[in-house]
């Protein structure tokens, strides 16, 4: 955990956000800044900077298949989706605790910008 962290602070309920899932080990919200009509982040209760920091493999897996779980409720899961995870500076990283970008409700191009 850390004290600052944006994600952190959602995690601990210290910052709104629109959650939509949560778990004994991950949280999801909807994206402050949405990408496409279905744009939610999930994220791990305990911090982790970004995928170079070497998280449990097991913690990657359970944020995939929350991500699929939310992706059947809001009805994508058929048409598609993607999920998404920025590490560093080139991929675009702003936040610095690992999060699954879940993106759907439109149509997306490859390969990404
Ligand atoms: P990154 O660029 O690090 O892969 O993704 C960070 C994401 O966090 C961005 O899509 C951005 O819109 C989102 N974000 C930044 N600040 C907040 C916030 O305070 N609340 C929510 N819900 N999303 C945020
Ligand atoms: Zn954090």
């Amino acid at each position: 955990m850390s004290e600052s962290c944006l994600f952190c602070r959602i995690v601990r309920g210290e910052i709104p956000a629109k959650i939509v899932a949560e778990s004994d080990e991950c949280v999801a919200f909807r994206d402050i800044n949405p990408q496409a009509p279905v744009h939610v982040l999930v994220v791990p209760r305990q911090h982790v900077g970004s995928l170079n920091d070497s998280p449990d493999p097991t913690l990657l897996g359970r944020m995939a298949l929350l991500a699929a779980d939310i992706a059947k409720r809001e009805g994508i899961a058929e048409s598609g989706y993607r999920t998404v995870v920025n590490t560093n500076a080139d991929a675009g990283q702003t936040v610095f605790h690992i999060h699954l970008h879940l993106l759907g409700g439109r149509a997306m191009g490859w390969p990404p910008g």
